[in-house]
C-alpha cells in the first residue's frame, strides 16, 4: 500500500448519553462502513464519556496503536464539549480563534434570527494547525488535525445529520487525497446452496485469491459471495472486481446467482416473474401471510402477484385450497405432501402459473419428535411439477425467526425454481 494511505484507523466516539445507553452509537458503524469503502481497516471501535482525563487517554493511546483517529461528538457550545481543546493538548498545540468558522457562525444565528452567546464562538476555536471542514448543516464546523509522524485525528460533530454529509463531502476527499487503494466490492446472491456448499464450490485458487478477494458469508435465507478488489486507481478495482464475477458466473455456482448487488430476493422473484409474464399465489400457513406481504412490497407487483391466503387452521385449507381431509388425517398438517397439495390448490384457486405454499411449527409451542419446533415445508408448484424443501430452522429460535427466515427461503426457493426451469410455464 501507499505510505501515504492509513494502515489502521480507530474511531472514538465521546458522549456521556452513549456510555449510558441513552443513544445509539450509529456515528461508528457509519464511520466504520465509509472507511470499508475507502480501503481503511478500522482496528478498533470505542466510546468514552464526557470527561477530559479518560478523553485524553483514550486520544493518546488511539494514537499510539493507529494512524487514523476519527472522533465523533463534544464539539458544542458548552463546557462539557471537550473533543478540540483535549486533542490540541495532546498534539501540544495551542487554540486560537479561526475567523472563517467564527463568520459563518455568525451569519448562521443573523439568518435563524437566535442571538450568538458568547459560548457559541467557542465552536470557531481551532487548535494551530488544523485543517477545518466548514459545517453547512449546523454550528460546529469538523477539523483535522495532523501531528509530526503523519498520524491524523479527524474530529466531527455528534449529530448524524451533520456527522454524515460532512464525512462524505469533506472528510472522505481530504482522506482519499492520502489514500490512495479504493476498494470495489460485488455481492452475488446465492440461493438454493448453503454457505459451506458454496464454499467447496469454489475452485482452491480463487479461495485463495488476495485482489480481488472472494469470500461467501450467510444472510438471512441466501448465501453471498462477496468479490473485493483493492488499487490505487477505482477503474482498474472495478475490472479486477468484473473480471471475477465473470468468472465466478461461468462456474456452475453461476446457475444458483439471483443477482448481483440487488436488494431482497422477493424484488429479484417479481422481476423475473414480469420479465416472463407469470402470475404468482401463496397460499401460507405459519409465515401467516409474511410471502404475500414481501412480495407486495415490490412496487410493480400487481402485474404478477395474483392473490393469496393464509389459511391458518386446518379447515381452512380444506375450504380454501381443496387440500384433502384425508391426505391430512394420513401425513399431519405440517408434512410435504401438505404443503404440496396447498401449492396446487393455490394454483387452482387463484389461477395462477406458480404458487408458493407454507406450513410448519413456528413455536413456541407445538412440533412432533419427527417434525419438531423449527420445521417448515415450502411447496413450490407450477402446472407441471411441485417440488417441496423442508426446513429445520432450530427449536431455539424464536417465532418472529422462523417465520421470517421461512418466508425468506421460500421466495429463494421460488425464485430457484423459476431459474431450474428457464422456459415459459
Ligand atoms: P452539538 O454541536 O450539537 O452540541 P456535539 O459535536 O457536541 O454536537 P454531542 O453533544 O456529543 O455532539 O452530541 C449531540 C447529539 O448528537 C447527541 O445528543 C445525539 O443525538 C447525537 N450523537 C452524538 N454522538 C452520537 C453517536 N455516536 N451516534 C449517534 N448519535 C450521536
Amino acid at each position: 500500500m501507499d505510505n501515504n494511505c492509513f494502515e489502521r484507523a480507530e474511531i472514538l466516539c465521546v458522549g456521556t448519553e452513549l456510555l449510558i445507553g441513552d443513544i445509539v452509537n450509529t456515528n461508528a458503524a457509519y464511520l466504520s462502513r465509509r472507511l470499508a469503502t475507502l480501503g481503511i481497516g478500522v482496528y478498533r471501535q470505542a466510546v468514552v464519556g464526557d470527561n477530559p482525563a479518560r478523553l485524553r487517554e483514550d486520544v493518546t493511546a488511539a494514537l499510539s496503536r493507529s494512524d487514523l483517529v476519527i472522533m465523533s461528538g463534544g464539539l458544542g457550545p458548552t463546557y462539557d464539549d471537550l473533543t478540540k481543546e483535549t486533542v490540541a493538548g495532546v498534539f501540544g498545540r495551542e487554540m486560537y480563534m479561526h475567523t472563517p468558522s467564527l463568520a459563518r457562525i455568525e451569519s448562521y444565528f443573523a439568518s435563524t434570527g437566535r442571538t450568538m452567546t458568547e459560548n457559541n464562538k467557542k465552536q470557531a476555536m481551532m487548535p494551530q494547525g488544523a485543517v477545518v471542514f466548514p459545517n453547512d448543516y449546523g454550528t460546529a464546523p469538523a477539523l483535522a488535525l495532523e501531528n509530526e509522524e503523519g498520524k491524523v485525528v479527524v474530529m466531527l460533530p455528534g449529530p448524524p445529520r451533520e456527522l454524515e454529509p460532512l464525512f462524505r463531502e469533506q472528510v472522505e476527499p481530504y482522506l482519499k487525497k492520502r489514500c490512495a487503494a479504493i476498494l470495489v466490492s460485488r455481492n452475488l446472491h446465492i440461493v438454493g446452496m448453503g454457505e459451506s456448499a458454496v464454499e467447496a464450490a469454489l475452485p482452491q485458487e480463487l479461495r485463495d485469491s488476495k485482489n480481488p478477494t472472494v469470500a461467501p458469508y450467510c444472510a438471512t435465507g441466501e448465501v453471498r459471495l462477496r468479490v473485493t478488489a483493492r488499487d490505487a486507481d477505482e477503474a482498474h478495482a472495478t475490472a479486477l472486481c468484473d473480471r471475477m464475477v465473470a468468472r465466478l458466473m461461468s462456474l456452475p455456482i453461476g446457475a444458483y446467482v439471483y443477482g448481483i448487488n440487488v436488494p431482497a430476493p422477493e424484488h429479484a422473484l417479481v422481476a423475473e416473474l414480469a420479465a416472463r409474464g407469470l402470475s404468482v399465489a401463496t397460499a401460507e400457513s405459519c409465515t401467516g401471510g409474511l410471502i404475500a406481504k414481501k412480495l407486495t412490497d415490490v412496487a410493480g407487483c400487481s402485474s404478477v402477484v395474483a392473490g393469496g391466503a393464509v389459511t391458518y387452521q386446518t379447515r381452512e385449507k380444506t375450504r380454501i385450497l381443496g387440500v384433502d381431509p384425508a391426505l391430512i388425517e394420513a401425513n399431519t398438517v405440517v408434512s410435504a405432501p401438505v404443503a404440496e397439495a396447498m401449492a396446487r390448490g393455490a394454483l387452482v384457486a387463484f389461477d395462477a402459473d406458480v404458487a408458493i405454499a407454507t406450513t410448519g411449527y413456528a413455536g413456541p409451542g407445538g412440533g412432533t419428535e419427527e417434525s419438531p419446533v423449527g420445521t417448515v415445508f415450502v411447496a413450490i408448484a407450477d402446472r407441471h411439477e411441485t417440488v417441496c424443501h423442508r426446513f429445520t430452522l432450530g427449536a431455539f429460535r424464536d417465532r418472529s425467526y422462523i417465520r421470517e427466515v421461512s418466508s425468506v427461503r421460500a421466495i429463494s426457493e421460488a425464485l430457484a425454481f423459476l431459474r431450474k426451469n428457464p422456459k415459459n410455464l
